[in-house]
């Protein structure tokens, strides 16, 4: 430190006028945007989430998909191995025996609770035939208003990939930010009052033929490990 830097108070002194400028500038050009004018020059750094938002890198661990076959069926083979590596118990699975005569098995209902889940790719890493990724560049549910709407089906997962291949990294940010606007407006729209309550609210139309969800069950690991 120098002799300055050890006496503190210059160095109070700048942080004040730093701040004391960026608080000037600010207001400054909110105003000016206001009236029109300087709207090229951005008044604050803070991303103005959901208007504006940051691109995740490439490399983001988001939400869950599960991956397609060429002919759109799902890729999983109800082997079970994501549910054990899962630490969360947060997979349940059930299997059923499938049309296709070259694979064994398929999952009838295959859902992560999202709210248990600790989003640590365990269950990536764990799938023998990458069935399960979390490349689709949306960060965790944040919204909802009962347990339902943390709980991500098949039909859900599966509609993420295809929604990535058809419409690129950005397609399933945008139509989750369009599906959080569309409740958020079905919910408080005071011009329809019969959807005032939160559990009489619409659901996006890729979840209208979702099954009943009932409680996930606690999966017995030493039963599934066989021990
Ligand atoms: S990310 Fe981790 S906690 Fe979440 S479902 Fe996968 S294994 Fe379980
Ligand atoms: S997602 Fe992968 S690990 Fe999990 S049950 Fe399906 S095939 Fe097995």
């Amino acid at each position: 430190m120098t002799f300055w830097e050890r006496l503190y108070l210059p160095e109070i002194l700048k942080g004040i006028a730093i701040t004391n400028y960026h608080m000037v500038r600010n207001l400054a050009l909110h105003t000016a945007h206001l009236f029109g004018l300087a709207k090229d020059k951005r008044a604050t750094t803070t991303t103005q989430y959901p208007e504006e938002r940051k691109h995740y890198p490439d490399n983001y661990r988001g939400s869950h998909r599960l991956t397609l076959r060429e002919d759109n069926s799902v890729r999983c083979t109800s082997c079970f191995l994501c549910a054990t590596a899962c630490p969360a118990q947060c997979i349940y699975i059930e299997a059923g025996e499938s049309p296709d005569p070259n694979v064994e098995k398929y999952p009838v209902r295959y859902e992560i609770d999202t709210l248990r889940c600790i989003y640590c790719g365990l269950c990536v890493e764990a799938c023998p035939c990458d069935a399960i990724r979390m490349d689709t560049y949306v960060h965790p549910r944040i919204w909802g208003f009962d347990r339902k709407d943390f709980v991500e089906t098949k039909e859900l997962l599966m509609h993420r990939s295809r929604v990535l291949a058809e419409k690129g990294r950005e397609g399933n940010m945008d139509e989750m930010q369009a599906w959080y606007k569309e409740q958020d407006a079905a919910v408080y729209n005071p011009m329809r009052p019969e959807l005032k309550t939160y559990t009489e609210r619409e659901r996006p139309s890729h979840l209208l033929k979702e099954p009943e969800l009932t409680e996930l069950p606690a999966i017995d690991r030493r039963a599934v490990s066989g021990k």
